[in-house]
């Protein structure tokens, strides 16, 4: 018979590979990206729901939430804030790219 003991043992080796294999997902995502003071980041509007996540991961302060009364074709709620990114600040670290749940931001050459 199966043990408590063993159970969590195998819930932890399972916890450990599903991280490792998320990790391993985000580095190549990231590494995919390309990014660097030659680029800037864009945000595609129309993907926008104005969650604030982009702004937060900003260290460079290069990304400002602006009023927007529309819905977004993607889901069914009303925002009313969109995201729109400062060229000048912007350093091209990706970080927002890899923040925004709706993948509405993409890397551009400067
Ligand atoms: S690429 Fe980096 S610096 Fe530029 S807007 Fe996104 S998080 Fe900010
Ligand atoms: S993280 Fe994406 S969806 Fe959220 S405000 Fe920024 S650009 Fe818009």
């Amino acid at each position: 018979m199966t043990e408590i003991a063993d159970l969590q043992n195998r819930r932890l080796a399972e916890q450990e590979r599903i991280r490792y294999l998320l990790n391993s997902a985000r580095a190549e995502e990231e590494a995919s990206l390309k990014g660097g003071l030659d680029t800037v980041a864009w945000v595609k509007e129309e993907q926008c729901i104005g969650c604030d996540q982009c702004t937060i991961v900003c260290d460079d302060d290069a990304i400002e939430l602006f009023d927007a009364p529309l819905s977004s074709p993607i889901l069914d709620i009303d925002v009313n804030k969109k995201a729109r990114v400062l060229r000048d600040p912007c350093t091209g670290c990706k970080l927002c790219v890899l923040a925004c749940p709706t993948d509405a931001i993409v890397m551009i050459d400067r």
